[in-house]
């Protein structure tokens, strides 16, 4: 099996799995040269590269905690995650590395670039190969800051029975094995693509066509010899928004999985109507990798996450207490794909992560006769207009479905009589829509409260890498809208 291809890359020879392990060792051995020791914390912000993820690999086998950030970070960023996490060593792109060591404290700052190459690779040459340090299944094997879509980014600490029990099922779960050829176009400092694409594709000894990011004219070259694709939604617009997409493209492919944010039921149907594919929505966070998936035999169903994954429980309570089947309340998880906590929050962590292992996910959810779960937003986004109850999804769904909508994110902002207001931000495919063309609609279709009081339009809406709209963004641009 050493000998078998782990990745194709566009300008580089293959990697096969002893390529990838003996570098990982090789990193472990220089990691442990720096002074990392079990339970240290190596924090990464680098391109994306097989390098990168023999980082990974190899600060795992040295007993260490991976902590990846995103490359579009900032120093002043980097800086509050480098003072929270302690990290004893950093490896960082060289074009940033006195910037780092400028905030990086006692740590060793050495560098990788976008080609896999840099001061972390040259002491890694003189290494030879690398016993793994034993680690138990709730030893932590990786920090990963959440993406800062609600607020201040927090540190999840994952151990390695969190990955490996999550890998092992979405492999099962998903049938990846030998044979598969999967697309892998996501960042890898996310759980999305590290956790989810990464090692479930080493676990089941599948090769990756590894892209350094998305690219649509590349991913359209891999897709012939693919079998698999994971993406966020916005992948899956943009492929449809190229005329090469067909069944005949995707005809060797057997799976599109979909996550990280909420995937349209239009693009759903779009995608089925151009290639003949059920994309397979899932749904998971930092803290507890995923837990609910659609089936990969039996109904895909657009708008929903799908099921419990096999070991992970999952209630819907309001005020402590379960909901009827059929209503919303916040989603709540356990298994043995649920973290540890916030890394150096215990008060956050008291609060979220409950002492009988359920964890509050901040998602409001329903679930249908049929047990699947629709997420229908974030607890922290609901609007109280009026002291009633909206639901985001519910109004941004009526809005997308009116002709010469493209998208819209609806946000509640402050307001001096109903305490907060509707507002609808709308993406035009219509040029000469106008706000009344918004509203009429509306009028009869949802209460007086749930109704947009204004309608902003704007060419595109605020989105980070992972596709996940920037609400918060929006109701802080918006805030003064009624004052
Ligand atoms: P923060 O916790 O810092 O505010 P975040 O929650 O966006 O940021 P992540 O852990 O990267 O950080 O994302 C997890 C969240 O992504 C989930 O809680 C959920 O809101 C959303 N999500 C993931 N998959 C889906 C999906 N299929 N449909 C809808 N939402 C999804
Ligand atoms: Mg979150």
């Amino acid at each position: 099996r050493e000998d078998d291809v782990f990745a194709s890359l566009p300008d580089r020879l293959d990697v096969t799995f002893g390529d990838l392990f003996a570098g990982a060792e090789k990193i472990a051995a220089a990691l442990v040269a720096l002074g990392v020791t079990p339970g240290d914390r190596v924090a990464v912000q680098v391109e994306k590269t097989i390098e990168a993820i023999q980082l990974y690999l190899g600060t795992v086998m040295a007993g260490g905690v991976f902590l990846p950030l995103n490359t579009a970070y900032t120093t002043p960023e980097i800086a509050f995650f480098l003072g929270d996490a302690e990290p004893r060593v950093v490896i960082c792109d060289p074009t940033r590395e006195n910037e780092t060591r400028s905030i990086a404290g006692n740590a060793s700052v050495l560098t990788l670039d976008a080609a896999g190459v840099g001061s972390l690779t040259e002491a890694a040459k003189v290494h030879a190969s690398f016993t793994p340090v034993a680690r138990n299944a709730d030893d932590l094997a990786a920090i990963l800051y959440t993406s800062g879509t609600t607020g201040r980014s927090k540190g999840a600490m994952l151990s390695h029975g969190n990955l490996a029990s999550n890998s092992m099922v979405l492999r099962d779960c998903w049938r990846f094995s030998p044979d598969d050829v999967l697309i892998h176009a996501l960042p890898i400092f996310h759980t999305h693509g590290l956790f989810v694409a990464t090692n479930v594709a080493l676990l089941a000894g599948a090769a990756v066509v590894f892209l350094p990011k998305f690219d649509t004219d590349a991913i359209i070259e891999a897709m012939p010899n693919a079998t698999s694709l994971m993406g966020v939604p916005t992948f899956y617009t943009r492929l449809l928004d190229d005329p090469r997409l067909s069944r005949e493209l995707a005809s060797n492919m057997r799976l599109f999985v979909s996550g990280s944010a909420p995937l349209l039921v239009d693009t759903h149907e779009a995608w089925e109507e151009r290639t003949g594919h059920r994309i397979l929505e899932r749904y998971g966070m930092s803290e507890t990798n995923m837990n609910t998936s659609n089936p990969y035999e039996g109904e895909r169903r657009a708008g929903t996450v799908g099921f419990p994954l096999p070991g992970v429980e999952t209630r819907i309570r309001q005020d402590g207490v379960e909901v009827e089947q059929g209503d919303i309340g916040v989603l709540e998880v356990r298994g043995p794909n649920v973290f540890k906590g916030y890394w150096q929050m215990p008060e956050k962590t008291a609060e979220e992560l409950l002492p009988d292992g359920w964890f509050i996910t901040g998602d409001m959810a329903r679930e249908d006769a049929d047990g699947y779960i629709t997420i229908v937003g974030r607890s922290k986004d609901l609007v109280i207009s009026g002291g009633f109850n909206v639901y985001p999804k519910e109004v941004e769904g009526l809005i997308d479905d009116l002709a010469g909508v493209k998208e819209s994110a609806v946000i509640g902002v402050p307001h001096h009589d109903f305490g907060e207001a509707v507002v609808a931000v709308v993406v035009r495919a219509d040029p000469s829509l106008t706000k009344a063309d918004v509203t009429d609609p509306l009028a009869d279709r949802l209460a007086k409260f749930k109704q947009p009081k204004e309608v902003i339009f704007l060419p595109e809406l605020p989105r980070n890498t992972m596709g996940k709209v920037q609400k918060k963004a929006l109701r802080e641009d918006y805030a003064k809208l009624f004052a």
